[in-house]
């Protein structure tokens, strides 16, 4: 299943178009904003929009999802309902993060531990993340070995958990619990920053480095 990286929003957040070769559909995972790139990228290749993927609710992560939502008449869903405090203050992360103002939302979708989401014939692993937000979640592709692991976990960094609801101890426990049950060869394509793997980043993360 292919999937381009598309860095959107002065904060360089890699959201992720993915798509099923065979039925063209595609879904947004992480559109935090740029939405007239997001949408040339769709139509160039010929995709078919069926709907948007939140890994938490950060703005640099969700800032797009409505303009496209309506655009494409598609469902939003996730992250975990832990978030949904963060999707109903939008309006004063827009300050926040000095961006343009932004209404809040809920998603037609929370997702769980657990849960599949489907596209296409691909299916995706839904695990329940928390420490960077309450509420984040990875998208698990095992057929592609990758991990579409938002703010979790960085080449050689990890999350913030300086937000309000944001957990440290949390957040290790969900990278080596969640993560580092992957195999080493596991692609992490993370919210910012370049691609690692997760064999890479448990040899020398240094923040979560295992021997
Ligand atoms: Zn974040
Ligand atoms: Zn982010």
């Amino acid at each position: 299943m292919p999937y381009r990286s598309i860095p959107v929003t002065p904060f360089e957040q890699n959201c992720s178009v993915v798509w099923c070769d065979v039925t063209k559909e595609c879904a947004f995972v992480d559109p935090g904003g740029d939405v007239d790139q997001l949408q040339a990228f769709v139509t160039q290749q010929g995709l078919k929009p069926v709907a948007v993927w939140l890994t938490h609710g950060h703005l640099d992560h969700v800032g797009g999802t409505l303009p496209l939502a309506e655009a494409y008449q598609i469902p939003i869903i996730g992250p975990h309902e832990g978030d949904k405090y963060w999707l109903d203050a939008l309006p004063r992360q827009s300050q926040m993060f000095g961006f343009p103002p932004h209404e809040a939302f809920t998603p037609h979708q929370w997702l769980k531990h657990g849960d599949t989401l489907t596209l296409g014939k691909q299916r995706f692993e839904v695990r329940h993340t928390p420490g960077h937000t309450p509420g984040h979640v990875v998208l698990i592709d095992h057929s592609e070995n990758r991990v579409f692991a938002g703010d979790v976990l960085f080449s050689g960094s990890i999350g913030r958990t300086d937000f309000p609801g944001g957990n440290h101890q949390q957040l290790l426990d969900s990278i080596t619990q969640q993560l580092f049950t992957l195999d080493d060869h596991v692609t992490v394509i993370p919210g910012h920053g370049p691609n690692t793997t997760i064999g890479e980043e448990r040899s020398y993360n240094p923040y979560v480095r295992q021997q």
